[in-house]
């Protein structure tokens, strides 16, 4: 069993000509679609289009990554388990066990992510936020993609879950497929909407986030969202990463001949500061006025007052608030 680890990050070396898992040269022929070709297919995505940071588009179907056979074959292995999971909606996605869905979610961002670093070299106009000239955002990456390692090697994760996921079941009208998509690369957050599954995801916080919005959580447990509050629990998902302040370091245990497999550790250096910095109404508020951009609620209605933002998730009380149609309170 090879247990040898990857790391293109070591000399930055993103080759087109080189497995993006494992390093192994490829020819040009050899390559992984980032949004998997299941996916793509269902969606209709091939031609439709994602715009970078740098305001360049590109089509989902063109994004793609140099991948070896061997590698190709692992997350193969992946995407039929994940393709079935979809198959079979809300419930199939509870049922599949976190670690896949992390390395799924975190192997399509690190794809975007790779595709973003490709165009800052020529980009069209400079990033507000660039990811090769942010040091902190490398590092992040390159933890990201030491997790992600455990696509073609085998690793356990020792008494953590590397990142928050969240499975939150929408209301939906139409039976036809609906596929949404969002990412921020600065505070690493993903999210799909696959139908009437909305996966919200921060894919390096070791779950800390999931801990903080517990008290949503257990409000909203069980219940199908309108778009409107769907919008909105994004909203306090994307507004906390955004605050959170910590970033997990991953190291592998020392290995003993013999071994079948590698242990990851992980050491949240937590001595400067608090994990989270404190949330703000204000600044939540043009958070959720973006968020909430297709049913038009400005700013100024969303602070009507000013200490308790306006909701259409949640009651006074923090309590689930049922939903069949939705007006501004004035
Ligand atoms: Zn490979």
């Amino acid at each position: 069993m090879n247990l040898r680890l990857y790391d293109p990050f070591a000399n930055m070396t993103f080759s087109e000509h080189a497995c993006f898992l494992c390093g192994t040269i490829v020819n040009d022929t050899e390559r992984l679609p980032v949004f998997p070709a299941w996916l793509q297919k269902r969606y209709g995505l091939a031609a439709k289009n994602l715009m970078l940071l740098d305001q360049s588009q590109i089509a989902f179907g063109e994004m793609t990554l140099p991948c070896c056979p061997g590698c190709q074959k692992t997350v193969g292995e992946l995407e039929e388990k994940v393709l079935v999971a979809n198959d079979n909606g809300l419930q199939g996605w509870q049922n599949l066990d976190e670690k896949s869905i992390f390395l799924w979610l975190a192997k399509i961002y690190y794809g975007i992510t790779v595709t973003e670093l490709k165009a800052e070299r020529a980009p069209l106009i400079k990033p507000e936020h660039s990811v090769g000239e942010n040091p902190k955002m490398l590092q992040k990456l390159q933890s990201l993609f030491m997790l992600l390692q455990a696509l073609r090697v085998p690793v356990e994760f020792d008494d953590f879950t590397p990142a928050s996921v969240f499975l939150v079941p929408l209301q939906r009208e139409t039976t036809e497929p609906e596929f949404n998509y969002r990412d921020d690369i600065t505070t690493m957050m993903f999210s799909l909407q696959l139908d009437d599954v909305l996966i919200v995801s921060h894919l390096l916080d070791n779950g800390f986030l999931k801990k903080a919005l517990t008290p949503v959580l257990r409000a909203i447990e069980g219940e199908q969202l309108h778009p409107i509050q769907a919008a909105e629990f994004s909203a306090r998902v994307y507004y906390a990463a955004y605050l959170f302040n910590l970033i997990p370091d991953y190291f592998v245990r020392s290995q003993k001949p013999g071994d079948t497999h590698l242990i990851y550790d992980t050491l949240v250096d937590d001595i400067t500061g608090s994990i989270f910095n404190p949330w703000e109404n204000d600044v939540y508020a043009t958070a959720l006025e973006k968020f909430w951009q297709p049913w038009h609620v400005s700013r100024p209605q969303i602070l009507q007052n000013p200490d308790l933002p306006l909701s259409f998730l949640l009651t006074e009380e923090g309590t689930f608030r049922k939903l069949e149609s939705w007006e501004i309170p004035v």
